[in-house]
């Protein structure tokens, strides 16, 4: 298996080489060649690997028909280090659970961080360690984070060999649940820096010092960011598991609904559908930032400014550009790299969008690809957040409500819709109280978190200060 950019740079890679890396050389995403096809009789396989020795076991099966340079042996045992119940609170790993006729929820946040990116970075962390060794070499992931994707990195990474974490955050704008998730990690490896700014200020040091060349090369400088092939791979698997969950034989379609913000999640929908997973639609769920739903409803790709960024309460999907679309876009274009990257490297960059709508190609996106979307506000929300727990006693958070209420209004009747789950609602305490008017539920072994002691480096927004910071503490 070897790996492309949608940019159209020559070279191919194989998975190990492109594991620890971000952006292709050109500026691209890396994509698979090819999608591997799933065949009927392997799909039969494949359900009972899941119903007979579990989660791991499909994952192993997933993964392997796309890293050829890991011995299988090796990668089985990392996929089973990896899908625990210890881990993800249940021997399912990914359990669903029915709502109403025809809508169920898939539960991806269970794991470490309360949150559906532990599904990808816990396995990201273990490949890490494993490469890492192998070359014999070290790592230090420099982050910028306003909750979720920082603790995930972070308790994916901690007490990796090879591997330190410098996760920069502001200071005192996280939830006090998210800040005590951080802080109270006391691994060696894992460094929490509190910058006073506000989260742009911390991207724009993470962007500083990875384009300070030497440095970067000097101390090993790397990301986890959403678009690490990797991460989506990881992602793949559950739709597998999500299916064949919500059905009993493969004749059966099922459509999946996606609370959406960089296009990771729902991206690996579309590679599972594209492997032939009979998936019927992918309903990508946004919030009031709707760059994705303008899309799929005009064709209309348009990046928006920090001053059109609004903050909303499912924060996780406030994106001012979604930064795997591209993935999506090259396929949408039949694979032609040149117009891919006439549109992200050229257009975008000049005009701050692109248009798709008058082109035939554009109705594919939802004839040919499944994908339809729809969008959620703050009121919705809130409504929703009510009623599931009215009808059904689910507490759910803020960013599957999206999910639910656009599975809702766009379910058709007799189509079984997958909402999937993407965090638990003690992490968004504030709207779980206005929607609920009372406390979300908390998991036992977070009881008293906020109290533990804290480890974190308040900083001032200074790039050479963070980068003298990073060089004293590569020595341990
Ligand atoms: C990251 C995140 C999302 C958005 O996922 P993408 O892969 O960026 O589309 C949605 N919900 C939650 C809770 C998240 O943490």
């Amino acid at each position: 298996m070897l790996y492309l950019s949608t940019r159209g740079h020559p070279e191919r890679k194989r998975f190990c080489e492109i594991l620890l890396e971000g952006l292709a050389p050109d500026g691209g995403l890396y994509l698979p060649e090819a999608y591997p096809q799933v065949d009927g009789e392997t799909l039969a396989r494949w359900r009972r690997v899941l119903a007979d020795e579990g989660y791991a076991a499909l994952a192993f099966e997933v993964l392997s028909l796309y890293i050829d340079d890991i011995p299988a042996d090796d990668l089985r045992a990392l996929c089973r280090k990896t899908y625990t119940a210890e881990v993800f609170g249940t021997k399912e790993i990914v359990p669903l659970k029915r709502l109403e006729e025809g809508v169920y929820l898939e539960a991806l946040s269970n794991g470490p961080t309360l949150a559906f990116k532990d599904m990808a970075m816990q396995l990201l962390g273990n490949l890490f360690e494993y490469e890492l060794g192998r070359r014999g070499e070290q790592l230090n992931i420099l982050g910028a984070t306003s909750g979720d994707t920082g603790s995930a990195a972070e308790y994916a990474m901690r007490g990796k060999q090879g591997v330190r974490v410098f996760m920069l955050s502001p200071h005192g704008r996280m939830s006090p649940f998210q800040q005590a998730q951080m802080f109270s990690l006391q691994d060696a490896n894992i460094h929490n820096i509190a910058v006073e700014g506000v989260f742009d200020d911390c991207q724009d040091i993470v962007k500083a010092v990875s384009n300070d060349l030497a440095f970067k090369r000097q101390y090993k400088i790397g990301t986890v960011n959403s678009i690490n092939w990797a991460r989506l791979l990881a992602q793949v698997v559950y739709y597998f598991a999500g299916y064949f969950q919500a059905t009993t034989s493969n004749d059966q379609t099922v459509s999946f609904c996606v609370p959406s913000g960089n296009f990771g999640n729902v991206c690996a929908g579309h590679v599972a559908r594209q492997m032939g997973l009979p998936i019927d639609r992918l309903i990508v769920a946004t919030n009031e930032n709707d760059v994705l739903d303008e899309f799929f409803r005009t064709g209309t790709y348009r990046v928006r400014g920090s001053a059109d960024t609004y903050e909303t309460s499912s924060p996780s999907m406030d994106i001012s550009k979604a930064s795997n679309f591209e993935r999506f876009v090259f396929d949408l274009l039949g694979r032609d790299a040149g117009r891919t990257r006439a549109l992200f490297g050229e257009q975008l960059a000049r005009e701050g969008r692109f248009d798709l709508g008058s082109e035939p190609v554009f109705a594919e996106a939802s004839a040919r690809y499944g994908f339809v979307s729809g969008k959620s506000t703050h009121a919705d929300r809130l409504m929703t957040i009510k009623d599931t727990w009215e009808r059904f006693g689910t507490m759910i958070d803020t960013h599957t409500a999206d999910g639910v209420k656009v599975a809702r209004e766009r379910r058709r009747a007799g189509e079984v819709v997958v909402v999937l789950e993407t965090a638990l609602p003690i992490k968004f305490a504030d709207t779980i109280r206005e929607a609920l008017d009372r406390e979300p539920d908390r998991p036992a072994r977070f009881v008293g978190i906020e109290d533990l002691p804290k480890r974190v480096q308040v900083m001032a927004p200074d790039v050479a200060a963070v980068q003298r910071y990073i060089a004293d503490h590569c020595r341990d």
